[in-house]
């Protein structure tokens, strides 16, 4: 069979297996154009390790430091007609061309944020690599089970207190229109927090101390976005954004507890970018395109493998890392730069569905989503039969 891309409003519901192939051999290939992290980490854990932020913190570690990896993602294998998830391509082709190099790398696919899976990791770090000196936590998920309890959240993407009303791009259509959304109850709030706070990351890390696999001086990481004016009212001021304060408070209890053991550990702020997470967010897909537009006109765009080299060798292993007085780690600071805030807010007022091509980088954007698929690849054949199901050792 053949694989041609199948978009539904904000996702793209298959994958071409050689596409994500050549998505994860660009990344692999600019981390090698880069001088290796000094004093990076050797042995990593990256929990969202199939996909944007953490694929890319995975394909840092591994061609960046020649660490070793144990990676762990929720991904779906293809069966028959029906293409795997775009995470499971490209973990088959992350874990290739580690092992070509004759770099370990290992999977676990299944809910990171069960006790099963946790002990699963526990059990195969103990296996084959003794201790962990970097712990990444790059989730992103619609809902949680809670593994004591047994209770399932699900978060929203909603503003607090009042609603909000703001331009938004169908991407579908292509129709500029103002979307309302209303604000969320305390319980939505809550409830996204129980997703993507700091609750299971703290989870991780107990136990993983517990188990007395964290190496002396362990590191670990979680991801968060703050943007500015444009996208507050959604993100930053808004129920994710709670859940991303969460994250601050985690980090902070999470210092105590890793004291013991000199380790430390960071929020990281990051840029936003086209992910399969980041086109589900209203506002987004319009900011970006405008983002992408500036950021490249100035020469300093930058994908998901560029924010992360940077955050391995500016931040996490540099010797005068990028903190805020919150003990952040700062990768977003070039998305962050006022003037070009200025130039998106003007823009911003002034695109409609006549001008988008002209005063956006929609095309980018789109094309940029597709490639998360693995589709738009100049070297692929997208002619060509191909098989939806791979053997792997996940
Ligand atoms: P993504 O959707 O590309 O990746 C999510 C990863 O989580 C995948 O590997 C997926 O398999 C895994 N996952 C989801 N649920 C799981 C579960 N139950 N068990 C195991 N694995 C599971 O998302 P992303 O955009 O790379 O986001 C990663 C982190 O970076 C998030 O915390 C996000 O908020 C943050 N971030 C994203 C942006 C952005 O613009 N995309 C910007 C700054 C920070």
């Amino acid at each position: 069979m053949t694989i041609k891309p199948k978009v539904r409003g904000f996702i793209c519901t298959n994958a071409h297996p050689e596409g994500c192939a050549a998505n994860v051999q660009e990344q692999i290939n600019y981390v090698k154009q880069q001088a290796p992290v000094a004093n990076g980490p050797k042995n990593v854990l990256v929990v969202g390790a199939s996909t944007g932020y953490g694929l890319a913190s995975r394909i840092t570690a591994t061609f960046g430091c020649g660490a070793k990896t144990l990676g762990l993602f929720f991904e779906k294998p293809g069966k028959g007609r029906k293409s795997g998830t775009a995470g499971f391509y490209n973990s088959v082709a992350f874990e290739q061309a580690a092992q070509a190099e004759g770099i370990y790398a290992r999977s676990i696919n299944g809910d990171a944020f069960s006790h099963e899976i946790k002990a699963q990791a526990i059990e195969a770090i103990k296996a084959d690599l003794g201790k962990i000196d970097l712990v990444v936590y790059s989730l992103a998920s619609p809902r949680r089970t809670d593994p004591d309890t047994g209770e399932t959240y699900s978060s929203v993407l909603k503003p607090i207190g009042s609603s909000y009303t703001a331009k938004n791009l169908n991407t579908d259509t292509k129709k500029i229109a103002d979307i309302t959304v209303e604000p969320a109850n305390e319980e939505e709030i809550q409830n996204t927090v129980n997703v993507m706070g700091g609750a299971d990351w703290e989870l991780w890390i107990k136990a993983l101390k517990e188990a007395d696999v964290l190496a002396e001086g362990c590191k670990t990481v979680a991801y968060t976005y703050l943007g500015d004016k444009i996208t507050w009212p959604i993100y930053g001021h808004a129920t994710i954004g709670k859940a991303k304060e969460d994250l601050d408070r985690a980090a902070a209890d999470l210092n105590n507890s890793l004291s013991s053991l000199n380790g430390q550990a960071n929020v990281s702020v990051l840029k936003a970018l086209v992910t399969q997470s980041s086109s589900a967010i209203p506002v987004m897909p319009l900011y970006l395109s405008i983002l992408y537009k500036e950021m490249k006109a100035e020469g300093t765009h930058e994908g998901c493998i560029e924010q992360l080299y940077r955050l391995y060798n500016e931040c996490l292993y540099s010797d005068a890392p990028r903190l805020d007085d919150t003990n952040r780690f700062r990768v977003d600071n070039l998305e962050l730069k006022p003037e070009l805030q200025a130039r998106i807010e003007k823009i911003w007022e002034e695109v409609t569905e006549e001008n988008l091509y002209d005063l956006t980088d929609f095309k980018g954007y789109s094309d940029e989503f597709l490639r998360l698929f693995g589709f738009g690849f100049e070297s692929v054949d997208y002619e060509a039969e191909i098989q939806t199901e791979i053997e792997t050792s996940f």
